[in-house]
């Protein structure tokens, strides 16, 4: 057979390249939402307010009580690899904020009509601004693309419209609204229970009561009773355990032998964000099925603090797995302690029914 002619190379267009890379970023509203708490949370806010509309397909809104973006770095905000989080590649490894590279807003508007409103508390009135393809642009033609001074409450409001308007590949990917409006509440159900002195609601738009709501004051516990229900909020038990060795402070709470449940919900957070990992499901799992009965599964609330140079930060963001250093060792570490706890609780049992 003849060999083909080779085709020419050519540099995609860069408003492609950036679509591109945003689609892996975010692929469902929900991946949206998580930078958009994140950022929320470390811009210090003691209130969350989500709104929801189609599964977040058509409008995805948060907003917070937090510090606020100045006036001046609004041009910048959606441009990649801006951001107010991290300086130098060295900072990567002590980076204490959920954020560090400043993509998800780039990201979100390559991708969606996005628009923000914020107020500094140095500010006199509230900044309103959108954003399309990484940078200001104005809302109606002909308008100037300059934020426009507002009346507004400190804090800012992200609004998120019409995501992957122009992925249309990606827009028929998606099944039911519902579908992704449950995957917005597991996430924020998770932030709810974790981010302690903080207050979440999370409704569909034009609905009256709230798909999810915590205020900012009550125990970690009230707050697994406010998103996960009393049957399992009252069959929690409590550890915390530190390893300087490997560098770990962990802080759990997990259901008793009295509680099972068809699935396992494993809430792990690492450093204050919200991540997953199949080791550490497979190995409580496994420790579980010694106490459960057959086909029963745990509640695990598990929030580990790791040196931040032992876990890898830098992994891309598509990677929703988390990796760090010795993870065996910890797993180890945190499946003894939760077989200690679930020994204890059945021998206290057993003792206070002999007496
Ligand atoms: P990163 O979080 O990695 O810095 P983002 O694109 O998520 O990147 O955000 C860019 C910058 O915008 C942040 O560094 C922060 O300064 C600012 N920002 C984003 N969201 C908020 C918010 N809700 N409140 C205050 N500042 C925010
Ligand atoms: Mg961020």
């Amino acid at each position: 057979l003849p060999l083909p002619a080779p085709r020419r190379i050519k540099a995609l267009a860069q408003d492609v390249v950036n679509k591109i890379a945003a689609g892996e970023i975010i692929v469902a509203p929900v991946h949206a939402l998580k930078e958009l708490i994140e950022n929320a949370v470390d811009a210090g806010s003691t209130s969350l307010e989500i709104l929801v509309k189609d599964g977040g397909l058509k409008l995805l809104q948060i907003t917070d009580n937090g510090h606020g973006i100045d006036k001046e770095d609004l041009p910048i905000l959606c441009e990649r690899f801006t951001t107010s989080k991290l300086k130098a590649f060295e900072d990567l490894s002590s980076i204490g904020t959920y954020g560090f590279r400043g993509e998800a807003l780039a990201s979100i508007s390559h991708i969606a009509h996005l628009s923000v409103t914020t107020r500094t508390k140095e500010s006199s009135c509230a900044w309103r601004a959108h954003y399309a393809d990484g940078k200001l642009v104005s809302q109606k033609p002909g308008q100037t693309a300059e934020p426009k001074p507002i009346a507004g409450r400190p804090g800012t409001q992200i609004t998120v419209e019409d995501l992957f308007y122009n992925v249309p590949s990606r827009r028929r990917a998606f099944r039911s609204a519902s579908e992704e409006y449950a995957k917005i509440l597991d996430l924020v159900g998770r932030y709810a229970v974790h981010c302690s002195g903080v207050s979440f609601s999370c409704k569909k738009y034009g609905d009256a009561g709230s798909g999810i709501s915590v205020p900012a004051a009550g125990s970690i516990v009230d707050r697994i009773r406010q998103v996960h229900g009393s049957a399992v909020a009252s069959e929690l038990v409590n550890f915390k355990v530190e390893n300087d060795r490997w560098g770990i402070n962990c802080d759990a709470w997990i259901s008793n032998a009295n509680y099972s449940s068809k699935r396992t919900s494993l809430l792990l957070f690492i450093n204050h964000r919200s991540v997953e990992s199949q080791a550490i499901k497979k190995s409580v799992e496994q420790t579980y099925s010694a106490f459960l009965p057959k086909g029963g599964h745990p509640f695990v609330y598990l929030s580990l603090d790791i040196e931040p140079q032992r876990v890898d930060v830098n992994v891309h963001p598509t990677k929703r797995e988390v990796h760090f250093l010795n993870e065996d060792e910890i797993i180890d570490i945190v499946c003894d302690e939760i077989r200690n706890s679930l020994g204890r609780v059945d021998t206290s049992r057993s003792f206070m029914t002999q007496s």
